[in-house]
C-alpha cells in the first residue's frame, strides 16, 4: 500500500482509493496513525474514544467491519468498487 505521511498531526492519510468506510459516530474518514513498534492504528481522526482497530498492521477490513452501524452517507458510496 502507498500511503503518505501527513503534515497534520503524523497521520498517514488513507489513500482515496481505498474504500473505506466513514467513522459510525462522527461520519469522519479514518486515518491511519503510527503506533508503537512501527505498527499502526486505523482510527477516527476526531477522538480516541471512537472506533479504532487495534495495533498491527493497517486494518481497513477491521474498521469497515466494525462501522456499519446508522451512519449513512451518499458521498463516496459510488466509489466502493474501485480495488
Ligand atoms: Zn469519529
Amino acid at each position: 500500500m502507498n500511503v503518505q505521511i501527513s503534515e497534520m498531526r503524523g497521520y498517514v492519510n488513507i489513500p482515496k482509493t481505498i474504500y473505506c468506510k466513514f467513522c459510525k459516530i462522527c461520519g469522519a474518514r479514518p486515518v491511519i496513525e503510527p503506533a508503537a513498534d512501527g505498527l499502526y492504528v486505523v482510527k477516527c481522526p476526531n477522538d480516541n474514544g471512537h472506533y479504532q482497530t487495534r495495533s498491527g498492521l493497517i486494518d481497513i477490513e477491521d474498521w469497515n467491519r466494525n462501522n456499519t452501524v446508522n451512519f449513512v452517507s451518499d458521498h463516496d458510496l459510488n466509489r466502493q468498487v474501485s480495488f
